[in-house]
């Protein structure tokens, strides 16, 4: 039998409609109206595009957005700089730093220039630490929206075995951390794995997160399992060969349609949090 779909757009429409009416209802109570600043460094087309994507759905969910281009030719600690000033800044209540940034900056020093409050993309150590523990944060926003659709398609990880494949410090590894948060027994897979196909074979859940267009195969999914497709690769191809794990699989992720657009909604929910957390915090 053919594997049911997991409907992330429909999802993340959902979504964005209850977090625009808490930026609507916060902006009429406090007179705040949430902003989230984007900063691109250089002029990566495939980033611009993302960065602007995000900031029309922001505008589409009343959320304001204050757009910072920089040249490719930054330094670590100009970037640096301006990050920690909007860090800094009352009126900006997000901050997305576009990634990969040009090599010569140290993306992690860049990233814990964000404050742990404003990190609505959870890409900071404590963000992650919030996530390993347990604790008050922001997700990460893939692994984040990743656990929605768990939720929201009743697939409880729960004493399953997930095999998460791929261990970046934005998707891999606080996508673990959550499952295991949830009482799944996780197993991280990465380019040195050896026996990867047989090791996928035993998971329950499968999360594909490798980057590499329909790597994972219909012959490595055991029958029934839920499997996430969080790989976006050229010409819209996920990680996971899609007719093959349809055939396979319970519970499938399309590519698009499926882990994307929920990892943006999860964004702008959480900048929405971060905007009704600072009021709070200021009206007290
Ligand atoms: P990344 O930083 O390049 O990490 C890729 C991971 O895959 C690494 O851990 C790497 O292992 C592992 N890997 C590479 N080749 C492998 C192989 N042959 N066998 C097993 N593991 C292998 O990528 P990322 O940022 O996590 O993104 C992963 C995918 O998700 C990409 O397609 C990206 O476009 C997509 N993505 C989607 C969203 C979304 O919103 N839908 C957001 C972020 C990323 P090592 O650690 O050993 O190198």
């Amino acid at each position: 039998m053919a594997a049911s779909l997991m409907n992330g757009g429909g999802l993340a429409r959902e979504i964005v409609s209850r977090t625009a009416a808490r930026a609507a209802e916060l902006e009429a109570s406090t007179g705040v109206k949430p902003c989230l600043a984007t900063v691109i460094v250089g002029d990566d087309p495939a980033s611009v595009t993302y960065v602007r994507m995000k900031e029309n759905r922001a505008r589409q969910a009343g959320i304001s957005s204050r757009h910072i281009g920089l040249p490719g030719t930054l330094t670590t600690g100009e970037l640096v700089t301006v990050i920690s000033e909007l860090s800094a800044d009352p009126e900006v209540h997000g901050i997305l730093l576009q990634h990969p940034v040009p090599p010569q900056i140290d993306e992690r020093s860049a990233f814990e220039a964000i404050a742990p409050g404003k990190d609505v993309d959870g890409v900071t150590m404590h963000s992650f630490a919030a996530a390993a523990f347990g604790t008050p944060g922001f997700a990460s926003c893939t692994p984040g929206a990743i656990m929605r659709l768990l939720e929201a398609y009743g697939a409880d990880p729960a004493g399953r075995h997930a095999v998460v494949l791929g261990r970046s410090p934005i998707l891999g590894k606080p996508l673990g951390m959550l499952l295991l948060g949830r009482d799944a027994t996780v197993t991280y897979c990465h380019s040195k794995t050896r026996e990867l196909p047989a090791i996928v074979r035993t998971a329950d859940l499968v999360v594909a997160a490798v980057g590499r267009p329909e790597f994972i195969r219909g012959d490595w999914i055991k029958p029934g399992a839920v499997v996430v497709d969080a790989g976006y690769n050229p010409g819209n191809v996920g990680d996971v060969a899609f007719a093959e794990a349809e055939a396979r699989a319970s519970l499938l992720t399309p590519v698009p349609g499926g882990v994307g657009p929920m990892t943006i909604a999860v964004l702008l929910e959480q900048t929405v949090d971060a905007a009704i957390a600072a009021a709070c915090s200021a009206a007290e």
